[in-house]
């Protein structure tokens, strides 16, 4: 079959079937050329392999429940509460957070190390929860991965179809949302802080965290992120607009806690 036939099948095939979806996110209509299954089988088939290529698990498990708490709180207020969602902290050096499909969500020591309160990880843990939630990997393998890998990837058992979600998943390590996902990354990631009753302006503490250091090329934050200096700049418009809402100085910042069960922890 021709490539452009192809592509006029899985059309049709999206408005008979599962192929457009609505965001659960904006609400919107969108064309989904992978199905929620398929997000699924990537994140769970996936995880393991950014496990190994950063740096494996942080073995110790007091950091590892209190991560995963902290998103558990994030998750429960989020737009798929009751999707499964998995935090794990990855021995890392590099100042890093990312989210597979499906629910896995990760951070690096070097991300944890650079923090200083649970609010401030609560921010990361909700930004990577919102592109999960607003099914960017998914919007984005459909346009950016091509229609063939796509196709291989979430069709039928074949021989190679090992292969091709390994293709997949090294695609997904350097993916890159556009500008309008990372915005809408930030505005729900504000909105499921303050949810979870976490002080939104942790998240300007990050940025300038961000901003500050600059040794490493952190595959999330800083590579396919834009310039700090520019989302720091949304980000207080959003929390401005947010502040008339709500009395944000009742959140919850706990930097006690994150110095217990991060900091202390990561103390060779
Ligand atoms: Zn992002």
């Amino acid at each position: 079959m021709l490539k452009t036939q192809l592509t006029a099948f899985i059309l049709l095939g999206c408005v008979l079937s599962s192929g457009c979806a609505i965001n659960p996110v904006t609400g919107e209509k969108q064309l989904m050329l992978v199905s929620e299954d398929w997000e699924l089988q990537v994140g769970r088939q996936y995880s393991p392999e950014v496990e190994k290529q950063l740096g494996g698990r942080i073995e110790n498990w007091q950091l590892q429940n209190y991560i995963n708490s902290v998103g558990q709180r994030i998750a429960a207020v989020s737009h798929l509460p009751d999707l499964e969602f998995h935090y794990t902290a990855l021995n890392h050096e590099s100042v890093n957070a990312m989210a597979l499909p499906g629910g896995y969500v990760f951070i690096t020591r070097g991300m944890l190390e650079k923090l200083t309160s649970e609010a401030q990880l609560a921010g990361v843990l909700a930004h990577e929860t919102a592109h999960v939630t607003a099914r960017h990997a998914a919007a984005a393998v459909s346009s950016q991965m091509g229609i063939d890998l796509v196709l291989s990837a979430a069709g039928r058992k074949t021989s190679g179809g090992a292969m091709d979600i390994a293709r997949l998943g090294s695609g997904l390590i350097g993916l890159h949302y556009s500008r309008e996902q990372e915005m809408q990354a930030d505005t729900y990631g504000l909105d499921y802080m303050v949810k979870a009753g976490y002080s939104p302006y942790a998240m300007i503490e990050t940025i300038e965290m961000l901003q500050r250091q600059n040794e490493m090329r952190p595959i999330e934050f800083f590579s396919s992120h834009p310039d700090p200096a520019n989302r720091k700049t949304s980000i207080t418009s959003i929390l401005e607009h947010m502040s008339t809402n709500v009395y944000l100085p009742n959140l919850n910042t706990g930097e006690a806690e994150y110095d217990k069960f991060v900091l202390a922890n990561l103390v060779d």
